[in-house]
């Protein structure tokens, strides 16, 4: 139970800091697949995310 726990919180901070990655690269909220900007709305409730909502399942 607990080492499910520790993957869970890794692959957080694992996507953190791709996140992170992004807003140096200036690619931070842009979707990876097309490129469009992600709207700020999505942004505000998850800051994570990489992708539009027409990709977001693709
Ligand atoms: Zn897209």
């Amino acid at each position: 139970m607990e080492e499910d726990v520790v993957k869970v919180v890794e692959q957080q901070i694992e996507q953190i800091e791709k996140t992170l990655e992004r807003m140096r690269n200036n690619s931070f909220a842009i979707c990876e697949i097309c490129g469009t900007h992600i709207s700020l709305d999505d942004i505000l409730v998850d800051p994570l995310l990489t992708r539009c909502k027409d990709h977001l399942n693709s």
